[in-house]
């Protein structure tokens, strides 16, 4: 399981079994935090777990 966060508020931005890239879930939101409003792309978080 993936789990991808904005790695300022840890608003999470994808959970889910497919494996999407940063880019991908970063382009999704266009860069921006939907919780925080802050820029997702130096910040966000991927969390893998088994
Ligand atoms: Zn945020």
């Amino acid at each position: 399981m993936l789990i991808i966060v904005c790695g300022h508020c840890g608003y999470v931005l994808y959970e889910g079994n497919e494996l999407k890239t940063l880019n991908e879930v970063v382009r999704e939101y266009a860069n921006v935090c939907p919780n925080c409003g802050k820029t997702l792309k130096p910040s966000v978080q991927k969390i893998n777990i088994l």
